[in-house]
């Protein structure tokens, strides 16, 4: 049987993203397939798409997905047909169907929507290892973060909130401003004001830890803005990304550290990934957590959708519907 999916014959603009017939594969053995709800639109798929990140081609772009459980490959311990299941870590996933290990599956609770649940794994456990293991928040702590309106941002400022931040955050337009504010951040600025807001608001001691996902345009005043021994988390480029840098100056800048993370490696063991996959979808559940799809669009329409996301036309997750 064929269903319809997105393939990618070559790097390029969003325009190389075509809606084609593909097999629906079978699931093989610890692998089920899923009849896929809705596709959440990454950043990375972009970097896949333009040849950023290096990928075989033809490519079918997504990772991050949600769906019901329609059939089983041998030797699946946890999950049957009907299961209601969400992955950030799927491929092949802007489609209507989709075969993933079922280790890569979580549960949807009952409560939430199941085309909500595909706005949340990748970016709400990025937030999770963000907050919980690159740098462990504390109460008390002031944080900078950017895109405060964006898809990881959004969620990043309410978690934030919960473990007794105080937030700093940016976003570009008025409307995003207010989305910031409304997920709890305490003071939203435009890009050039970061640096003296930090000033004020730590009497010019700098920031605990910085969360960047802009990279090239933000690096150098997220690495100035860090107190003593702070740390700047540098978890991607929607600007661009940062080039080579003389490590001398987290010495100069107070002794500071600088990781790169990328959440498969927060995602390492089955206990990892349920830890962090069921405190989002638990928060979520209990209503402690709040999920904005900003955009939705249709399969057909992809390149759209990764037009709007680069150009900063997007606010909260942006999904596609099959
Ligand atoms: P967002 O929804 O945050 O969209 C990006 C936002 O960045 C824009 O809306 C814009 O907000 C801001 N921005 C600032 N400068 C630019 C620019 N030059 N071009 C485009 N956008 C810009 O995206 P996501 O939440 O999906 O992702 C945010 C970042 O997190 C990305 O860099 C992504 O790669 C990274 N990421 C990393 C992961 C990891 O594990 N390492 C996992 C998931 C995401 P504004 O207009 O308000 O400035």
């Amino acid at each position: 049987m064929n269903q319809q999916s997105i393939l990618v014959s070559h790097a390029g603009g969003p325009e190389v993203m075509e809606l084609g017939d593909a097999p629906i594969e079978a699931p093989g053995e610890g692998q089920v397939l899923v009849k896929i709800e809705a596709v959440g639109v990454n950043f990375i798929e972009t970097y896949q798409r333009s040849g950023v990140y290096a990928v075989d081609y033809p490519f079918t772009p997504g990772t991050e997905f949600s769906g019901t459980v329609t059939e089983l490959g041998e030797n699946v311990r946890h999950l049957k047909v009907g299961d209601r299941v969400a992955t950030s870590s799927g491929t092949k996933g802007y489609a209507q169907f989709a075969v993933v290990d079922e280790n890569q599956l979580g549960k949807v609770p009952a409560n939430v929507d199941l085309r909500l649940a595909a706005a949340l794994p990748l970016q709400g456990m990025t937030s999770h290892y963000l907050t919980h293991s690159s740098y462990l928040v504390r109460s008390g702590d002031v944080i900078l973060t950017y895109a405060g309106a964006g898809g990881v941002g959004l969620l990043l400022t309410q978690i934030l909130k919960m473990k007794g931040a105080t937030v700093i955050t940016t976003a570009s337009t008025q409307e995003k401003k207010d989305l910031a504010r409304a997920a709890g951040a305490d003071y939203v600025v435009d890009y050039n004001q970061v640096e003296a807001t930090v000033d004020k608001v730590t009497k010019g001691q700098g920031v605990h830890a910085v969360y960047d996902g802009i990279g090239k345009d933000t690096f150098d005043i997220s690495l100035k803005v860090l107190k003593r021994r702070g740390t700047l988390a540098l978890f991607g480029g929607a600007s661009g990304q940062v080039p080579p840098f003389d490590l001398q100056r987290l010495n100069a800048g107070g002794s500071l550290t600088v990781t790169r993370p990328k959440l498969a490696d927060f995602l390492a063991t089955d206990e990892e990934r349920a830890w962090r996959f069921g405190d989002v979808f638990g928060w979520v559940a209990s209503g402690e957590l709040d999920v904005r799809v900003g955009q939705e669009f249709a399969l057909k329409d992809a390149d759209q959708a990764h037009r709007a996301l680069e150009s900063r036309k997007t606010t909260g997750k942006v999904l596609l519907v099959p």
